[in-house]
Formats: C-alpha cells, structure tokens, sequence
C-alpha cells in the first residue's frame, strides 16, 4: 500500500529514494563538479552568511569557478538573480552545468576578465570576489557600484591577503580569519590536518 498522498503517515521518505539537496547554505562540495577550484563547504557557508541574500537581490559572483557561491545565492530564495564571471571558458561552462544540475538555470555566465568584463547593467546588490582580485578591480566597483553595495572577497595567497588589509584600513568593515583543520589518520591516532587560512573581507561600499 503506497498512497503517496499520505507520505508521512505512512512513513515514506518525502524526498524519495535519491540524494536531496540540503536546505542551508554550506551544501556538500559533491554537489558541484569542479576541478578543485572550489570554495569548499565551510567557508562557503560563511562566505554567504556574509553575503546575507535577501529575496529578489542580485549578486556578481566573480572569479565564479564551479559556479558554488552562485548557485548558493539563487538556492536562498526563489526571486534571488545572479551573474557568474568567469576568466576560463571550461570553468564557465561548468558553472552553467551544475547550475542546471541544480535547478537555477536563471544563473547568468559571463566568460571574461575582472574588472574588463563586468555587465554594464543591472547592478547587484551584493558582490562576490573569490578570484581576479586586484587593485583595479576594486577600484573599478567602487567607482561603479553605488553606495550600500555590500561586498565579501575571499584571499587565500599571501599576496591577496596583504591587499585586503590595505583596502581593509582605508574602507573599514570587517576583517575575518577563517582557519579550519580536519581530524586525520596520524599513525595509528588522529591528528589536526590544517587547510589553508582563508582571509574573509566584508564591508558594504
Ligand atoms: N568561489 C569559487 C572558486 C573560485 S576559484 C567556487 O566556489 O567554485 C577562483 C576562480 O577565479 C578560478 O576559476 C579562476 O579561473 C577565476 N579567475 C581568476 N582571475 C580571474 C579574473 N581576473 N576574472 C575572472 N575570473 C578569474
């Protein structure tokens, strides 16, 4: 007897027999194809806590990737709109498979170079940097965005680590160190695995 009208009373799984899609924000990295270049699922989950998506906002995704911070912002909600920037044409392409794959197909891909390449309208209400991060690029956004604009730009490199603490002490916001470490094999024990630090910038232009 399986009455799918009473799915609960009779105690079948409301998301069937296959994977479901969890419902916050810091989905499993499996969930999007990559070739590793990832925001992995922890700092994701911060990054877009920090991003902080409202229903019907429009994010720039840039340095866009496997498309994860996207596709994130448009799983928030509904009404959410977003555009990937992409500099390699494979990545970009496999942003906009796993955007299909998860149902946003309403993400836009834009293959091409931060700061040149940015769309000329609309504007977003939120901006991701997770790479192409420079000097002109920011330069560029706060020229262009208007004020309000909230901005979240992840540096994993020594190099992009030190320009966010220059722009960090001129704009202000909010500075974060995000360091993780995974329990692993060490021996016959288990020992912290340390992940690269990733230095978080939020500030609102
Ligand atoms: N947040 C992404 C990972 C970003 S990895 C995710 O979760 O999947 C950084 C990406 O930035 C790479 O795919 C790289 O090709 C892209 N990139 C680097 N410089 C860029 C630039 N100037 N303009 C656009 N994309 C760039």
């Amino acid at each position: 007897f399986t009455d799918i009208a009473h799915p609960v009373a009779i105690g079948i799984d409301c998301a069937g027999h296959g994977a479901s899609l969890p419902l916050a924000s810091g989905r499993p990295d499996d969930w999007f194809a990559s070739d590793g270049q990832i925001t992995k699922r922890p700092v994701r989950a911060l990054t877009l806590s920090a991003l902080a998506p409202r229903p019907g906002e429009l994010l720039w995704d840039i340095g866009a990737g496997s498309g994860s911070i996207g596709i994130e912002w448009l799983l928030a909600h509904p009404a959410n709109r977003a555009c990937a920037i992409e500099a390699d044409p494979v990545r970009a392409a496999r942003v906009r498979a796993n955007a299909l794959a998860l149902g946003v197909d309403r993400l836009e891909v834009v293959i091409g170079i931060a700061a040149d390449d940015l769309p000329e309208a609309p504007l977003p209400d939120a901006v991701f940097i997770g790479g192409g991060l420079s000097d002109a690029l920011l330069e560029t956004l706060w020229v262009r965005l208007p004020a309000g604009t909230r901005l979240v730009a992840n540096a994993v490199t020594l190099e992009s680590e030190a320009l966010l603490a220059r722009w960090y002490g001129q704009k202000g916001g909010s500075l974060l160190r995000i360091e993780l470490a995974d329990a692993a094999p060490l021996g016959n024990r288990h020992g912290w695995c340390a992940r690269y630090p990733v230095v978080q910038w939020s500030v609102m232009l």
